[in-house]
């Protein structure tokens, strides 16, 4: 009875799980997704207590209200700029807890297997604890890069690839050691030597990546998390774990797919490293042979707004960290009620998470039907009057289309620069994440508007009025 009561709850948690899948694909139902995913997780953490075999209800306590409260505190000073390296600390944590729980099911000596189940129990507790580290290591690299902690370009190693073959064979090697093992105490030092080679391996994964190609990693980071999860299931002999794991693994494994394909990349090239850093990258014409950067005041594009028909807006990293998506959310509102078509575009890899922009731009109540993605509207550029680009860089950088030496060559990015007048709204000549000159800045159809981007739509908002 109690066992049909547990698996009922853990049914009801998987399907709550997917509908939250199902929600958070579309930004109308993506609130509606999250109390799905937290009902989910409720029924899931009270299936967990009625379990058989958990019985030590003061330690769990104790562990719960602990995690409580740091979940509490962190997502209370956790600034919303700071969501991506949070998102990649937490990937890590799940790293960590498939390590944790592969050690702790290998060290427990009341598990007893024999023939193919052993060999079978032996594989699980190898292969969670081989993803738990690699995704714990180069999740923290990730955070290191995110937070800028770590530079953003790529650390090549001149035989990068030599050592990934090597960490491969290493883990292949000491994986049939582990599992032909003849005791515990045989099988432990092939486990070590395999966690110390997947540590080194996510290390080198993640810090051979280039800035431009982060987002394929914090998605395929994602991915594993899930895979490490499904695995920690596997050695629990969690069936929940194990369903959980893999929508969460198969859905990053899925969202690497897209970002290669936004990005027109593939995914091996992007994992073996070293994008774009071939001899030539970083070739782009330097500023002195670019010509002359036009810059404009807010008085100037609040006119150039007055009198035009059509107005693109192409926000990226720099509005999510001036906080400005309110004041352009108001410019919109301003801008429609005085009969101005207004649109968004928005660049898969904008700002620092999958989303980050649809995210903002709904939290300032931007309507959903004028937020359009690249593809639907990159032809339409030409008929546009003002194009407005707030905090974007990489995104908007004709380098991936004109310069092969480019280290985003081949990107396909937001073609801004075929509207009449593109206005740039950033604080300086600096570079985007991928670190590559931008020349859409010294186009004659450009205009730098130099400042705060919040500042500046502020001031907007006002000559708007
Ligand atoms: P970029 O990172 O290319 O550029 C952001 C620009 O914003 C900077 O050039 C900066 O210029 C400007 N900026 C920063 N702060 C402010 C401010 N307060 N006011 C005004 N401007 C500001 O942004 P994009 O969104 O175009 O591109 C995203 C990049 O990040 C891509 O290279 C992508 O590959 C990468 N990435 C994306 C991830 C994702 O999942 N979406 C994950 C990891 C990386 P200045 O300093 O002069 O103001």
């Amino acid at each position: 009875m109690e066992g049909q009561m547990i698996n009922a709850l853990y049914l009801g948690a998987a399907m709550l799980f997917i509908l939250a899948l199902g929600g958070l694909s579309s930004n109308e139902n993506a609130r509606r997704g999250n109390l799905y995913g937290m009902l989910g997780m409720a029924l899931a953490i009270l299936a967990t207590l009625l379990s058989p075999g958990v019985d030590r209800y003061e330690v769990i306590a104790v562990c719960m209200a602990l995690g409580a409260v740091i979940g509490f505190v962190l997502a209370r000073r956790v600034k919303m700029t700071q969501m991506p390296q949070l998102v990649a600390i937490l990937h890590s944590l799940v790293g960590l807890a498939a390590v944790s729980v592969g050690y702790a099911t290998f060290l427990d000596a009341e598990t007893q297997f024999s023939g193919s189940e052993k060999v079978i129990h032996d594989i699980e507790i190898y292969v969670g604890v081989l993803i738990g580290a690699l995704t714990f290591s180069g999740s923290v690299i990730a955070f290191g890069k995110l937070s800028a902690l770590i530079p953003s370009k790529p650390l090549l190693l001149p035989w990068r690839h030599g050592l990934n073959a090597l960490l491969l064979l290493l883990a292949v090697y000491y994986g049939i050691r582990f599992v032909a093992a003849a005791s515990p105490e045989q099988a432990l030092l092939p486990l070590l030597v395999m966690t110390a080679v997947a540590l080194i391996f996510g290390v080198h994964m993640v810090i051979a990546i280039g800035g431009a190609d982060m987002p394929v990693v914090i998605s395929m980071l994602n991915s594993y998390s899930g895979w490490a999860a499904a695995a920690t299931g596997f050695m629990l002999s969690n069936d929940l774990l194990i369903v959980t794991g893999a929508l969460v693994g198969s859905s990053g494994a899925i969202l690497s797919y897209i970002m290669c394909r936004a990005m027109n990349r593939n995914f091996l090239s992007v994992i073996s490293g070293g994008f774009g850093s071939g001899a030539k990258a970083g070739a782009s014409s330097t500023s002195a042979e670019q010509g002359e950067v036009i810059s404009t005041t807010v008085d100037e594009v609040a006119q150039m707004l007055k009198q035009a028909e059509k107005v693109m807006i192409v926000p990226g990293y720099g509005m999510a960290m001036a906080q400005a998506q309110r004041e352009v959310s108001e410019v919109t509102r301003l801008l429609m009620a005085k009969g101005v078509h207004v649109a968004f575009a928005i660049h898969p890899v904008a700002g620092r998470m999958p989303g980050h922009m649809n995210v903002l731009l709904a939290e300032a109540k931007v309507p959903y039907d004028i937020v359009f993605e690249m593809e639907e509207v990159n032809d339409d550029f030409p008929n546009v009057d003002v194009t407005l680009v707030i905090g974007a860089n990489d995104t908007v950088n004709p380098a991936a289309l004109e310069d092969p030496g480019s280290p985003i060559s081949g990107m396909p990015v937001l073609e801004v620069w075929n509207s009449k007048t593109a206005v740039v709204l950033k604080r300086s000549m600096a570079t985007g994440y991928a670190g590559v000159e931008n020349p859409l800045f010294y186009k004659d159809n450009t205009r730098m508007l130099f400042g705060d981007a919040k500042g500046n739509m502020d001031e907007l908002v006002r000559a708007l009025a």
